[in-house]
């Protein structure tokens, strides 16, 4: 079950993760971008943890709904409004209960994936977040009950996964088959989120 307190250190652990790999993000980003998603994912990730450790709530949606927000607003970009979208998504998705049990969870992360996926126009395979995303939420529609491990291995595997893709989608298109070779800096920010998510649901 995901409550409040579980989306709090969900946001702690994962802006860690992207604080420490703030750098990596960047010269991941340099490589086949303009160089800012460490920059920007820090930034929004930092001003997320400052408004849910400040806020009181009563439920998972509201504070979902202001990690979207403020992510939409903070992050810039082509991935914030595209993390915005997605915790929207999830915010909706779990409107109207006071903590999340799994099956819900699950419905929540599928909506995240077709938020995305409408809002950037971008599809599996196209070398975006979505590639992280994707497995994720099949991998969820294939379980029971959450198990951290694997969640934690599935993230792992779809971002390593980016390096030998091309990229169809956001700025690294434009570099064509030059694309592969490098890993996708949103799907590394992604599989931070999940492994962040793996890590306080074991
Ligand atoms: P920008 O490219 O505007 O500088 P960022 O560097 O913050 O934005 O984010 C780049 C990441 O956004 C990419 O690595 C990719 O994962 C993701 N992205 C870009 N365009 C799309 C899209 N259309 N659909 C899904 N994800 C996308
Ligand atoms: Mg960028
Ligand atoms: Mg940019």
């Amino acid at each position: 079950e995901l409550q409040v307190k579980h989306v709090i250190t969900w946001m702690e652990k994962a802006n860690e993760k992207i604080q420490s790999n703030k750098e990596y993000l960047t010269s991941l980003d340099q490589a086949i971008g303009d160089g800012d998603h460490g920059l920007n994912m820090a930034r929004g990730f930092q001003e997320v943890v400052n408004k849910v450790t400040e806020s009181d709530y009563t439920n998972v949606s509201d504070i979902l709904k202001d990690v979207s927000m403020t992510l939409l607003s903070k992050v810039g970009g082509a991935s914030g409004p595209l993390y915005g979208t997605a915790f929207l998504k999830m915010s909706t998705a779990v409107k109207g209960t006071e903590s999340v049990d799994f099956p819900r969870f699950r419905t929540a992360v599928e909506e995240a994936v077709n938020g995305v996926k409408q809002r950037g126009k971008a599809n599996q395979g196209e070398k975006t977040m979505l590639d992280v995303w994707e497995p994720v939420a099949e991998l969820l529609q294939n379980q029971e009950d959450l198990e951290a491990e694997e969640l934690a291995s599935t993230a792992r595997k779809a971002m390593e996964a980016t390096k030998d893709i091309e990229a169809k989608k956001g700025r690294a298109a434009y570099l064509k088959e030059r694309s592969i070779g490098h890993l996708d800096p949103g799907s590394v920010s992604s599989y931070y989120i999940f492994s962040a998510l793996a890590e306080v649901l074991d």
